[in-house]
C-alpha cells in the first residue's frame, strides 16, 4: 500500500470522562476512532480519523454469518511525566497480519497501522488514564463488509481502531485467580484457528467458562484437542509454572495463541537468569508437581491483567492450592518490572516501550 494521508474530522460534542475508580473494561470509549476500507483491485484506501460512532451495515453483511473477522488488544500508558508510551506494538501489528494471513484477509502495512495508531492516540491523548493501574486499551480489528450471503472470503473489508480507558486490573494488589482445567470442551484444535486472535475462538470457548463459574472458578484452562492431556492456555492468557525454580510453559503449537506477554515474560527470565523452559507439559504431570511440594507458583500472562496470578487449579475431582492461594515472589516480580517498563516507571533494556511524539504529531496536524 502506498503511504497515505490520514483525515482526521474532530468531534463537536467530546464526551464526558469519567473519573479513573468509576472505569469498567470495555464499557466507554474514546472520542475518536481510526476507519479504513479495503476494496478488492483497490486495496487498502480512505484512511480516516473520525468522531467514534455507529456503524451502518446491511443485515447480509457478511461479518454477521461466517465470522471472517481479527482483532488486536494492546494498551497505551502515560507515565509519570506525562510522556505517552506503547508497549511492543509492532508486535500486535505483525500478529495482525497472521491473523488476516489465515483468515483470507488482506494484509495491512505494518508500518503505516503503527503511524495511524500513534495519530490517533495523540488526538485522544487526554483519555490516557494516569492513576496507578490504569491504561488505555486499543481495539484494532478488521470485519468482512461484502452484502453476500455465499461462503468465500470476502471482497470488501473495514478496519477500525476504538479505544476504552481502563482502571486498575488489581484495585486491591495483585489477586490470586482460580482456573478450572476443562476436560470436556475445547477452544482449538490443530488445523484450526488457535493462533490467531478471531471473535470465533471466544464464542467457542464462552460455555466451558459458564460451567467453570457454576463451580466457583473464575477461568477456564484449556487441554490440547487431540488427547486432552496437554496443557495450552488460559483463554485470554498463557500460562506458566514455577516447579522446582524452573519456570515452565507450554511451547507453541498450533493451537496456542502467542502472546506477546507470553514472550515478554521469557525474555525477561532470561534476562534475569532464571531458568525457563518451553516444551510440552501435561496437566498430571503437573498435579505430580504438586502432590511432591514441588509446585511454587502459576501465574497466567496477557495484556489486559499483565501477570495473573493462580491460587487454586482445578481438574476434574482434584484442587490444587498453590503457593497458600497467595501471590508467589516471581509473580509479583514479574507484574512490577513488566508494567514499570510499560509506565516508563524504571528502565526499559529491550527498548519495548515506544513513545508517542504527541506534540509533534499534532503540530503537523
Ligand atoms: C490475546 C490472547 C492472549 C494474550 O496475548 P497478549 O498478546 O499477551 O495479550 C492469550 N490467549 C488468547 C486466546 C488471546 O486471545
Amino acid at each position: 500500500m502506498k503511504s497515505q494521508e490520514i483525515s482526521v474530522t474532530y468531534t463537536t460534542s467530546p464526551k464526558q470522562k469519567l473519573p479513573a475508580d468509576q472505569l469498567v473494561f470495555g464499557r466507554t470509549f474514546t472520542d475518536h476512532m481510526f476507519v479504513m476500507d479495503y476494496k478488492k483491485g483497490e486495496g487498502w484506501h480512505n484512511p480516516r480519523i473520525i468522531p467514534y460512532q455507529p456503524l451502518t451495515l446491511e443485515p447480509s453483511a457478511m461479518i454477521f454469518h461466517y465470522a471472517q473477522s481479527i482483532f488486536e488488544g494492546m494498551k497505551a500508558y502515560k507515565s509519570k511525566e506525562g510522556k505517552v508510551l506503547l508497549f511492543r506494538p509492532e508486535k500486535n501489528f505483525e500478529r495482525l497480519n497472521h491473523s488476516n494471513e489465515r483468515m483470507c484477509i488482506p494484509r495491512v502495512d505494518e508500518g503505516f497501522l503503527l503511524e495511524a495508531l500513534k495519530k490517533l492516540v495523540a488526538i485522544d491523548k487526554d483519555w490516557i488514564p494516569s492513576a496507578e493501574g490504569t491504561s488505555l486499551y486499543i481495539r484494532p480489528f478488521i470485519i468482512a463488509m461484502d452484502p453476500y450471503l455465499g461462503v468465500s472470503p470476502a471482497k470488501e473489508y473495514r478496519l477500525m481502531i476504538m479505544m476504552s480507558p481502563v482502571g486498575a486490573y488489581y484495585k486491591e494488589g495483585l489477586n490470586p485467580v482460580s482456573i478450572y482445567v476443562e476436560d470436556t470442551y475445547v477452544r482449538a484444535a490443530p488445523g484450526g484457528t488457535g493462533t490467531v486472535k478471531t471473535g470465533g475462538n471466544y464464542a467457542a470457548s464462552l460455555k466451558a467458562q459458564e460451567l467453570a463459574e457454576e463451580k466457583g472458578y473464575s477461568q477456564v484452562l484449556w487441554l490440547d484437542a487431540r488427547e486432552n492431556k496437554y496443557i495450552e492456555e488460559v483463554g485470554s492468557m498463557n500460562i506458566f509454572f514455577k516447579i522446582d525454580g524452573e519456570v515452565v510453559t507450554p511451547k507453541l503449537n498450533e493451537s496456542i495463541l502467542p502472546g506477546i506477554t507470553r514472550r515478554s515474560t521469557i525474555e525477561l527470565l532470561k534476562y534475569w537468569g532464571v531458568p525457563v523452559i518451553e516444551k510440552r507439559i501435561s496437566v498430571e504431570e503437573i498435579f505430580e508437581a504438586y502432590d511432591a511440594g514441588k509446585l511454587e507458583e502459576a501465574f497466567g500472562t496477557g495484556t489486559a491483567a499483565v501477570i495473573s496470578p493462580v491460587g487454586k487449579l482445578g481438574w476434574k475431582d482434584r484442587v490444587a492450592i498453590i503457593n497458600d492461594n497467595k501471590t508467589g515472589e516471581l509473580s509479583k516480580k514479574l507484574y512490577d518490572t513488566l508494567t514499570g517498563i510499560q509506565t516508563g516507571k524504571i528502565e526499559d533494556p529491550f527498548g519495548w516501550s515506544v513513545e508517542v511524539n504527541v506534540d509533534e504529531i499534532l503540530a503537523a496536524e
